[in-house]
C-alpha cells in the first residue's frame, strides 16, 4: 500500500530510524533518509543499501530543514509522510543541568519535530499524508536524571494533538508513538543494574527491538490507520506508566 509514497525519515543513522527505514523500502516505497553530517559516510552506504535517498541537515536549525525540504521536492517531486524520529539525550539531574544541555535536547527533540512539521506539512497536506512523531514512555512518566529528555518527549504529545485538530479536514492524520525501552546506542550504556531492573518490571522481561518499532510506524503510515489521529501509541513490553 506504500508503494511509491514518499516517506522522510530524520535521524535515520541511528537505531530505530534504519529500522523504520528498512521496513518503508521494503514495501516498496521510495525512502529519503535524513540525519546530521558527521554520519555521512554511514548514512550515504545505508541508503545504497535500501536504494533511497540521503538528506544532511540538523533538524534544530529551521533554514536547513528547509533546504533539504526543497530538495527531498526536487527529487522526488513529492512527500506523503514524515516520521520525526531524530532524538538525543543529555543525561543529568536537574541540580546539576547546564542551560546548554537543557537547550540543545529541547532544540533538537522538541523544535527539531516543529521545524521539520512546519516545513513538510503544505507537501503533506497536498497528499493528505501522514505525520508520526517519536515520543517516549519518559515523556509521560518521567525519569530520574531527564527532565530535558522528558520535557521535550512530553511537549511532542502536546504538539501532536494540537496539530491533529487542525489538519484533519485536510485528511491528514498526525500521531505520536511512546516507545518504552529499545535495544539501540541511546540505552546501550545504561547501567547494566539499572537494565535488569527494568527488565523485571516489564511484564514481557526484555526491551523491545528496533524493528518492533517500525512496525508500529508502518501501521500508522498506512490506510489500515486511516482513522487513527491525534493518538499516542505505546510500545512498551506492558512497562507500566
Ligand atoms: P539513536 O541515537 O540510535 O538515533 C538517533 C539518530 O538521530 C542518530 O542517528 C543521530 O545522529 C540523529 N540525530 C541527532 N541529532 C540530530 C539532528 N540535530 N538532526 C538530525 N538527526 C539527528 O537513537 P534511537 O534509539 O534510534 O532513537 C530514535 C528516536 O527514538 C529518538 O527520538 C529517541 O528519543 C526515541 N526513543 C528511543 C528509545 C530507546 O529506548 N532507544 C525509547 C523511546 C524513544
Amino acid at each position: 500500500m506504500l508503494k511509491d509514497k514518499v516517506v522522510l525519515i530524520t535521524g535515520a543513522s541511528g537505531g530505530i530510524g534504519k529500522a523504520i527505514a528498512k521496513k518503508f523500502a521494503e514495501a516498496q516505497a521510495k525512502v529519503a533518509l535524513n540525519d546530521i553530517a558527521p554520519t555521512e559516510e554511514a548514512l550515504k552506504s545505508f541508503s545504497q543499501e535500501i536504494g533511497g535517498k540521503y538528506f544532511l541537515a540538523d533538524v534544530s536549525k529551521f533554514e536547513e530543514v528547509e533546504k533539504m525540504v526543497e530538495n527531498i521536492q526536487k527529487e522526488f517531486g513529492r512527500l506523503d509522510v514524515l516520521v520525526n524520529n531524530a532524538g538525543i539525550t543529555q543525561d543529568r539531574t536537574l541540580a546539576k543541568m547546564t542551560k546548554e544541555e537543557w537547550q540543545k535536547v529541547i532544540d533538537i527533540d522538541l523544535t527539531g519535530v516543529f521545524n521539520c512539521t512546519k516545513v513538510a506539512l503544505p507537501l503533506i497536506i497536498a497528499n493528505q499524508g501522514k505525520i508520526i512523531s517519536i515520543s517516549s514512555l519518559v515523556g509521560q512518566r518521567g525519569n530520574f536524571g531527564q527532565t530535558n529528555y522528558a520535557a521535550a518527549k512530553a511537549g511532542i504529545i502536546g504538539f501532536t494533538k494540537a496539530l491533529s485538530k487542525e489538519v484533519g479536514r485536510f485528511g491528514v492524520t498526525v500521531n505520536a508513538i511512546a516507545p518504552g525501552f529499545i535495544e539501540t546506542r541511546l540505552t546501550e550504556n545504561l547501567p547494566p543494574e539499572l537494565k535488569e531492573t527494568i527488565k523485571k518490571f516489564t511484564p514481557l522481561g526484555r526491551f523491545g527491538k528496533p524493528e518492533e518499532v517500525a512496525s508500529l510506524i508502518f501501521f500508522l503510515a498506512s490506510e489500515e490507520a486511516s482513522f487513527i489521529t491525534g493518538a499516542v501509541i505505546n510500545i512498551d513490553g506492558g512497562l507500566p506508566l
